[in-house]
């Protein structure tokens, strides 16, 4: 079933769908939403913020066009569930959360099912250490006014970032950011809603 919510919602990706088909949701929304794990819609997860749609996961994964040996930045944990998603698709993943206590629980999560090439990171992704790297692949899932200079700047050569953009609280557009020779080119995607990027680790738990 939720195979074919994605498939007929657009997503292609085989590689996706099976991923997507593997890791179990469930381990990653509160108890009392078990039930609700599978319809495609966004949960609320602890400190406030929201576990994304199964749709704008499997699009945003999809759209990365992720290749084995890649090495890959999430911004925004959360629960840990896109990062699971992502281990199963590239070789490495570095995820940066600036709750403790979400940070904490994805990481028990992910090791519990084994996702061992993912690195859950507390700290804030508006500034990554230098020794992390640059990224094959960055994914931000958390609204943004303007994507920062910071972050393009770590992509690899062909290097591809995804982003949603726009007010904190309202619509987002999802921007394909990829880095060309030139460049950069920007591509306008679909409109989406996500929590806020905001500054700094949380001082809350
Ligand atoms: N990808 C997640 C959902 C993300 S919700 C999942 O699969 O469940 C957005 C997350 O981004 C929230 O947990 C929020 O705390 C986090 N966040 C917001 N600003 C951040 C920042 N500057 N650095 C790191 N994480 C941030």
């Amino acid at each position: 079933m939720f195979q074919l919510t994605l498939r007929r919602r657009g997503i292609s990706d085989q590689a996706v769908l099976r991923a997507m088909e593997e890791i179990p949701r469930e381990m990653f929304v509160a108890a009392a939403d078990r039930a609700d794990a599978y319809r495609d819609s966004a949960l609320g997860i602890a400190c406030g913020q929201t576990i994304s749609q199964p749709f704008v996961v499997a699009y945003m994964t999809e759209q990365l066009q992720l290749q084995k040996h890649h090495q890959v930045l999430e911004i925004g944990t959360g629960s840990g569930y896109q990062a699971a998603i992502l281990s199963r698709l590239c070789r490495q993943v570095l995820t940066v959360e600036r709750y403790r206590t979400l940070a904490d629980s994805a990481r028990a999560r992910l090791e519990k099912l084994g996702c061992d090439n993912v690195e859950v990171m507390f700290g804030d992704g508006f500034d990554i250490p230098a020794s992390a790297g640059n990224f094959d692949r960055t994914i931000v899932t958390a609204a943004m006014e303007q994507i920062p200079e910071s972050l393009t700047q770590r992509l690899e050569p062909a290097g591809i970032l995804i982003a949603p953009v726009g007010p904190h609280h309202g619509t987002q557009t999802l921007v394909r950011v990829t880095r060309t020779g030139a460049g950069f080119e920007r591509k306008e995607l679909v409109d989406v809603r996500f929590v806020p990027a905001l500054p700094g680790i949380a001082r809350e738990l």
